[in-house]
């Protein structure tokens, strides 16, 4: 089984395909990452929901941010006549000569203007949409539905307990693009601190008004406590914060496009099985012998694995003949915070 993100570490680092496969249960999400989670959880199954998973998840001081997230999404929707009558939708794609198949999920479907649009809910601290006409996340969702059906996914069992997935409801959906909607959220940095402690009042420190309001408070206890200059820049900030904006992007594919996206993609999945068969049946270190790599310092930089990455290839002679566990990473990235 191959998704889109396999796919796409493929082209750009196979070694990151097979460190996330070795090691992706040790990695904690960002909050970040899980505020995007909860987002869309919250768009498919309504606030409560998230207002449930933030508790859960140790981050309730984000209800505001989500509510408000929420309403300029619903608020866009309602005032444009987007109708999104389907959420997380699954594929699956056969392979030409493969049992593999690519599969994937799509945010949602809409109905707009009399017509059939798949819809892709992106949230981000300053939205960039530049690319969106290129994105070949937007042309895999519009491939499988040229080539399949859509629909919720189930697990059933057979009798000996093991697992197939099987398409609910599935549906046939000839959309003409994808909508493309990027919620921005608000400026969300930390305060700066300088090196004698205090309170920076630099102007593109890039933190919201809220967050400066409350390191002052932490500080100082009390607003009447803090220097002037800080005070000032206070009020600076809650005259000039920019307002968070959506930014949508209606985008389209041609057919030589996705024609060309599906050879590509038939190749990559051949590709990957026979990386991953060498890593199943002859471990991670020989595997990675065998995985391309063309990354660039800022690729590797963003990189979760970069510390067992770079520590797999400096030390290859010790690493030989330990056992890689779950233990031996988290070593490693406690090293590394
Ligand atoms: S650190 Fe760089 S080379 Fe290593 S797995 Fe990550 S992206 Fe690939």
């Amino acid at each position: 089984m191959s998704s889109f993100s396999s796919l796409n570490n493929m082209i750009g680092c196979e070694r990151k395909l097979l460190l996330s496969k070795h090691f992706r249960k040790y990695i904690k999400k960002s909050d970040a990452l899980m505020f995007g989670t909860i987002y869309h959880e919250s768009i498919e199954f309504g606030i409560a929901k998230g207002i449930q998973m933030l508790e859960e998840n140790g981050m309730i001081e984000k209800k505001p941010l989500l509510i408000e997230m929420l309403a300029r999404l619903e608020s866009f929707l309602i005032t444009n006549d987007i109708n999104v009558y389907l959420h997380e939708q699954y594929f699956e794609i056969d392979i030409d000569g493969t049992e593999e198949k690519f599969l994937g999920y799509i945010d949602g479907v809409a109905r707009y203007m009399g017509e059939d649009w798949l819809v892709e809910f992106k949230s981000a601290i300053v939205a960039d949409t530049t690319t969106v006409h290129l994105d070949a996340q937007v042309t895999s969702y519009l491939y499988a539905c040229s080539k399949t059906s859509i629909g919720t996914k189930m697990s059933v069992f057979d009798e000996s307990g093991k697992p197939s997935t099987q398409i609910f409801d599935p549906v046939k959906i000839n959309p003409v693009g994808v909508i493309y909607i990027i919620n921005e959220k608000k400026m969300n940095k930390k305060v700066r601190l300088l090196k004698n402690g205090s309170i920076s009042t630099a102007k593109n420190q890039g933190c919201s008004y809220a967050d400066y309001k409350q390191a002052i408070i932490d500080k100082y206890e009390t607003l009447d406590d803090a220097p002037e200059k800080v005070i000032e820049h206070l009020v600076w900030l809650e005259d000039n914060e920019p307002a968070p904006k959506l930014k949508v992007v209606f985008t389209r594919r041609s057919k030589q496009t996705l024609d060309n996206f599906g050879k590509r993609i038939n190749g990559l999945v051949h590709q990957e099985f026979a990386l991953k068969k060498k890593y199943y049946t002859e471990g991670l270190l020989v595997a990675l012998e065998h995985a391309d790599y063309f990354c660039t310092k800022f690729g590797c930089n963003m990189c979760d694995y970069k510390v067992a990455c770079v520590d797999l290839e400096q030390n290859k002679s010790k690493l030989e003949s330990e056992d890689l566990d779950g233990e031996y990473f988290e070593g490693l990235s406690e090293e590394n915070e």
